[in-house]
């Protein structure tokens, strides 16, 4: 562990004196010890000009700052920039190479290295979830384009407006899967991993599952959720064989599960609970699934729930005007799982199946907006580059919620600084670190 008072760091292999640190840096490296892991990278180059730490740092910190691109990166850190001294000029075309050699791998691996740092401290546990850590799994695409593309990109024919006509054109894109914790009080994502040319979903994150389980080891989650495109008898026996339960989502793409669901649950009572009137709840045990040749435990609910929309409503001059009322909404869905449930009351699969939403609403939401995913920064020609660039972007992502969720907000129990507002804090601290120095 390096020493936290250490009132100084190291570029271009000078010692610079800095009154104190950021607060950030600090703070990873009092937790995870984040800079000496950094260090300890490989590097794919034979003569680096600039060391390979420098160029992760800036791509990370830069991240964590939420600058958009690399172009905007190169900006910062020249003079007067936020990062120039922290990191000093640095161009985007010294980035790109940079990142061309590096070993994405790497920096999958210090992902789970700082997981099982996270594990220990006791960050994935909740009340909720019974002390199960619980991941979902999801796909997103990326960076879709008709100009720019790389080696490993996707492809498909698109028609669309160019210049007032309609023309069919080759559309590049990428797709990515990621799983991240849901069970902790914010989600926390583990890994992710970019789907190959020809390859589905459910495949990509069943070998991303097994990348994890491999780092991770077995028994690091304990329940998987994901949606109906899931819902795969090989799928469901693979992740079965990475020793995790699953929950996932009962839709028509299993007709004869879901039919048979159907019939076997319009013979049993619905469940209600007096601290939950909204919810209705039937729970089969053993339902036969053809396709898997086996019995799923299978819960049905339907939901009520106030939505406010817009209506229109005469007001007291009998004008008519819009105004905002209140229905009731109710939503139907099936869970089938392998779960054990013992005395666990069954509403348990209901609250598994719904924090499969937090991946969505939250997790890409976020990382697409605020961590600038969707932007294609070093991607024409730059195969490597961008898988690696964009797992540096989750990783500061994730990190920066770490940060946010059990340093800033811990720290202020009224706090009203939300998570956009910290990358601004991020960088402002780095410009007051500047002042201090000169
Ligand atoms: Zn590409």
């Amino acid at each position: 562990m390096q020493d936290q008072s250490a009132p100084f760091f190291e570029r271009k292999g000078k010692v610079i004196a800095f009154s104190r640190r950021h607060r950030f840096e600090a703070y990873l490296d009092k937790v995870f010890d984040f800079s000496s892991q950094v260090e300890a990278l490989p590097d794919g180059r034979l003569y680096p000009y600039h060391s390979s730490k420098k160029i992760f740092d800036a791509v990370f910190l830069g991240a964590a700052c939420q600058f958009r691109s690399v172009h905007r990166l190169e900006t910062e850190c020249q003079p007067g920039g936020v990062l120039s001294k922290r990191i000093g000029p640095l161009s985007e075309d010294a980035i790109g190479y940079a990142l061309e050699r590096y070993d994405s791998q790497a920096v999958f691996q210090l992902g789970c290295a700082m997981a099982r740092q996270l594990k220990r401290n006791g960050v994935f546990r909740s009340e909720w979830s019974r002390d199960l850590v619980v991941a979902a799994v999801d796909g997103i695409e990326i960076c879709s384009s008709f100009v720019r593309f790389c080696d490993d990109c996707m492809e498909r024919k698109v028609t669309h407006l160019v210049e007032g006509e309609l023309r069919e054109e080759i559309q590049y894109y990428h797709r990515l899967c990621a799983v991240t914790v849901v069970s902790s009080a914010f989600p926390i994502p583990l890994g992710l991993r970019f789907q190959k040319p020809g390859e589905n979903e459910v495949a990509c994150s069943l070998d991303l599952l097994r990348e994890l389980t491999e780092q991770l080891g077995r028994r690091f989650l304990d329940v998987l959720v994901a949606d109906a495109l899931y819902l795969q008898a090989s799928f469901a026996k693979e992740i079965e064989g990475l020793g995790l339960d699953w929950v996932i989502n009962l839709k028509e793409n299993q007709p004869e599960l879901l039919t048979e669901s159907e019939r076997v649950i319009s013979a049993v009572a619905a469940e209600k609970k007096d601290d939950r009137p909204e919810l209705q709840l039937w729970h089969a045990p053993e339902v036969y699934w053809p396709a898997g040749d086996r019995t799923v435990r299978v819960v049905k609910t339907v939901r009520q729930q106030p939505v406010k929309r817009w209506c229109v409503q005469r007001d007291e001059q009998g004008e008519k005007c819009a105004a905002k009322e209140t229905v009731l909404e109710s939503s139907t869905n099936f869970y089938a799982s392998n779960l054990e449930l013992g005395s666990v009351p069954p509403v348990f699969i209901h609250q598994l199946g719904r924090s499969r939403w937090i991946i969505d609403t939250e997790v890409f939401q976020t990382m697409t907006t605020e961590a600038h995913l969707k932007r294609p920064s070093v991607h024409q020609g730059c195969a490597k580059a961008f898988i690696v660039l964009t797992r540096i972007r989750v990783l500061a992502y994730t990190l920066t919620l770490v940060f946010f969720f059990r340093q800033v907000r811990s720290h202020f129990r009224k706090c009203s600084l939300g998570f956009c507002d910290l990358a601004q804090k991020l960088a402002y601290w780095f410009v007051v670190l500047q002042t201090d120095s000169s």
